[in-house]
């Protein structure tokens, strides 16, 4: 009786240390719960989308906000790392999965991209990813990866305009000084490396003031784009036209293997600009003088090459303008004026 007395106090002693346990168990796991809600709503509350990854599983929940920047409801994105993977704009995977990996594998501190998504309806926004481990198993491997996607697209515009603003024209939209000079500067490494050849044109209009004069700056505006649209028709893709200021423009040849080409593309340009230009209505006849200098005969680096590019296009000036010339060392000596 004494030992059946027994046994049962410990049973009933036993059920209630139980229920005690799974009490404190079930309120551990209701905080736990409620902590992640908080924080989530916390990330979220910053207007960022929160992604929460089991990394052996390969199982992703992406929080509303995340599918809602993508324009997806609820239900139409699957929980697993494909479908976030596959709306990666092909061009960025290989960088995100190259910095999850060196995050996962220790080889960095943090885990911070920047890449586009390919939105529902066909749009593409730029998201700054930022994670962090979170929990890993007994051996050290990450179990559980949490991070954040941040809508960062009207930044990356502004910086594109910025960009922009800084390399091309405006009124032409061809590039500028900066971006022509930094072109020539690689095309320059690129044909002392492949032992080739490039030709740098100096272009400057003749008589360009007296339209603007006769017709008023507008014009002379309109000119100057039409100017540019034949100048891109003239030369290949891979050629560079840039406009350098007033009624300037450079013309970067990456394809020359002897003089010869860049004569032909000269004469093209020249031919090109003796067609009648129609500036609403108004009927103008222009021409341009152009200088040519040839890597590495007439120097080995950008600026050696613009400055003898202009002195050559000062010769064809001087010569009597609608020509070109060829740089040649003697015309450096000589007075350069026109
Ligand atoms: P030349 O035959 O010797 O080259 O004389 P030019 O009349 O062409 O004059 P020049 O090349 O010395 O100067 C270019 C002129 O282009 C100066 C300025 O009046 C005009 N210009 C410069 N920038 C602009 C522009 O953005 N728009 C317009 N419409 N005109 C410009
Ligand atoms: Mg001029």
């Amino acid at each position: 009786m004494d030992t059946l007395n027994l046994l049962l106090t410990l049973a009933v002693a036993l059920v209630l240390v139980l229920g005690a346990l799974s009490l404190r168990l079930m309120r551990l796991t209701r905080e736990l719960r409620a902590s992640e809600e908080r924080w989530k709503f916390a990330l979220e509350g910053a207007g960022d989308g929160v992604w929460d990854w089991n990394v052996p599983d390969d199982t992703v929940v992406f929080s509303t906000r995340y599918k809602a920047m993508v324009g997806y409801t609820d239900a139409e994105i699957a929980a697993n790392q494909e479908a976030w993977l596959k709306r990666i704009h092909p061009d960025d995977r290989v960088k995100v999965d190259e910095d999850i990996h060196a995050y996962l594998e220790g080889r960095t501190q943090t885990y911070c991209n920047e890449h586009r998504v390919i939105c529902k309806d066909g749009s593409i926004k730029w998201v700054l990813a930022r994670g962090m481990i979170v929990s890993r198993l007994p051996d050290g491997q990450p179990l559980r990866m949490i991070g954040t996607h941040a809508d960062i697209t009207d930044r990356k515009d502004m910086e594109e305009r910025m960009r922009h603003l800084a390399n091309y024209d405006p009124l032409t939209e061809l590039p500028n000084r900066s971006l022509i000079t930094d072109r020539l500067r690689q095309a320059v490494i690129k044909a002392r490396r492949d032992k080739a050849h490039l030709a740098v044109m100096f272009l400057d209009l003749d008589k360009f003031k007296p339209v603007n004069d006769s017709l008023g700056h507008d014009m002379g505006d309109l000119l100057l784009k039409q100017v540019a649209s034949r100048l891109l028709s003239s030369v290949r893709a891979s050629d560079t036209v840039a406009r350098i200021g007033g009624d300037e423009f450079v013309v970067l040849l990456t394809t020359v293997e002897q003089e010869r080409d860049a004569i032909l593309v000269a004469e093209k340009i020249l031919q090109a600009l003796k067609l009648p230009f129609d500036l609403v209505g108004h009927r103008v006849e222009l021409s341009g003088s152009i200088g040519i200098a040839a890597y590495p005969e007439h120097g080995d680096n950008e600026k050696l090459l613009l400055i003898n590019a202009d002195i050559a296009m000062y010769h064809a000036k001087r010569a009597g303008r609608n020509d070109y010339q060829i740089f040649a060392y003697n015309m450096r000596s000589e007075d350069s004026g026109v």
